[in-house]
């Protein structure tokens, strides 16, 4: 697991982006540069964004109908 030095996330895959800014962790780089264009932390629903899936106290957020979750957030899910 990738772990960040500013808060409690812990996320599987090298895709995923964490921002440091607000410590939201998003699907991918995509949707990382969604909410943070013009070097700003913007409110993923604002821009699009919705929180697709949750793990313990963690959400992802991407944009809707975005596939291939990691199997560790699949696996939370069904147990949910
Ligand atoms: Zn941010
Ligand atoms: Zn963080």
């Amino acid at each position: 697991m990738i772990t960040c030095g500013g808060c409690p996330a812990e996320w599987g895959g090298e895709t995923r982006a964490h921002c440091s800014g607000c410590h939201r962790t998003f699907t991918g780089i995509t949707a990382f540069d969604v909410h943070h264009k013009g070097g700003e932390c913007w409110p993923p629903r604002q821009v699009g964004l919705e929180a697709l899936h949750t793990s313990g106290n963690q959400i992802l957020w991407g944009k809707p109908r975005e596939g291939e979750l990691p199997a560790a957030w699949v696996k939370e899910a069904a147990n949910a």
